[in-house]
């Protein structure tokens, strides 16, 4: 979903209280740290360069360049995580989830996050307080493309009231783990 969505903050609870059912993907990037992020809680914060090693090492299962920035997705982790039969939860944008689609086609359940209208989009950025006019106006273009990826999506989230989309998000991670996919029939 776009950001300002809320989508952080919804993956972010529902996996907590998920506690050990769940795994929580944190991203590589070179965006720069916000305020009160922290450097292996929020994101691995790392510099192009090393960015760009890790992608030469494959380490990632994913990677896109979102908004100017790189982002990606370690492999390994979550490949530990499915093995012991967890939840993953990847927050990562519509490229991302093109990807991993692919790559984990029994697999993956995506809900596309969003706000119930354009309004509530703007004000839930400009209320965060992260972004410059600048990279407002980026996130803001690249809303409209991501939308249009909607029925690309298992499910569609309206985060308006934000414990009802929690129980809804919980719900679909729930019923992910008993997608007939996922079984091993034989
Ligand atoms: P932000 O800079 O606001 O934290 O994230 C910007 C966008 O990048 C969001 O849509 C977020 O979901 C996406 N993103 C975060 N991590 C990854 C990742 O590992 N892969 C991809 N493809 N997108 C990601």
């Amino acid at each position: 979903g776009p950001s300002g969505s809320g989508k952080t903050s919804l993956a972010r609870e529902v996996c907590d209280e998920l506690k050990d059912k769940a795994y929580f993907s944190i991203s590589t990037t070179t965006r720069p740290k916000r305020e009160g992020e922290k450097d292996g809680v929020d994101y691995f914060f790392v510099t192009k360069e090393e960015f760009l090693k890790d992608v030469e090492e494959g380490y990632f299962l994913e990677w896109a360049e979102v908004h100017g920035n790189f982002y990606g997705t370690s492999k390994r982790q979550i490949d530990k995580a499915l093995s012991e039969g967890k939840i993953v939860f990847l927050d990562i944008d519509v490229q991302g989830h093109e990807a991993v689609r692919k790559a984990y086609p029994d697999v993956v359940t995506s809900v596309f996050v969003t706000t119930k209208d354009k309004k509530t989009l703007i004000e839930r950025l400009k209320k965060r307080g992260t972004e410059t006019e600048e990279s407002l106006k980026v996130r803001m273009i690249n809303a409209l493309h991501e939308m249009k990826k909607i029925p690309e999506y298992d499910y569609l989230l309206i985060n308006d009231d934000f414990n009802e989309a929690k129980e809804y998000l919980r719900s679909c991670a729930l019923a992910s783990l008993i997608k007939t996919s996922k079984y091993d029939l034989d």
